[in-house]
């Protein structure tokens, strides 16, 4: 019985940026997070990931790609420069490079995505936070 794996094409506004989500899951099966840091709450981020899934960013016009660090500076959170979309985010670690999607940006919206459920990270320490994110976040086909 195997499951069938499904991509999901996301991107920006103006279409210089773009993801491209594979899972095995269905939407309605999806873990989607809010997370309670000010950024994702200023972006209203509704955020997902599959372990056993993939996940590859791809950057149409290198110029846009906007990486912002914050916190404990562990990951990469992708925005366009021009339009000002959050599109996710990566993160390089000792077992490979991982990545979260943020499902505003899923082009179109999937049908039956769950409600997000709240989420605060800010108790975390950092070697606890890059163990979460490669443990939950999605293997990257490669950084951008
Ligand atoms: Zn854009």
């Amino acid at each position: 019985m195997g499951s069938l794996l499904r991509t999901f094409e996301g991107g920006c506004h103006c279409g210089a940026l773009g993801f491209s989500f594979q899972t095995a899951l269905p939407v309605t099966g999806w873990s989607v997070r809010a997370c309670q840091c000010g950024f994702c709450r200023g972006h209203g981020a509704r955020t997902t990931s599959d372990p056993s899934g993939s996940l590859a960013f791809a950057v149409r016009q290198a110029d846009a790609l906007q990486r912002y660090r914050f916190g404990l500076m562990t990951a990469d959170f992708l925005l366009c420069r021009g339009c000002g979309i959050y599109l996710g985010a990566q993160i390089a670690t000792a077992s490979g490079a991982f990545g979260i999607i943020n499902t505003l940006a899923l082009l179109p919206p999937p049908e039956g995505l769950p409600v997000a459920a709240n989420a605060d990270y800010g108790s975390e320490s950092t070697s606890e936070r890059i163990a979460r994110r490669a443990q939950r976040w999605t293997p990257l086909t490669k950084l951008v």
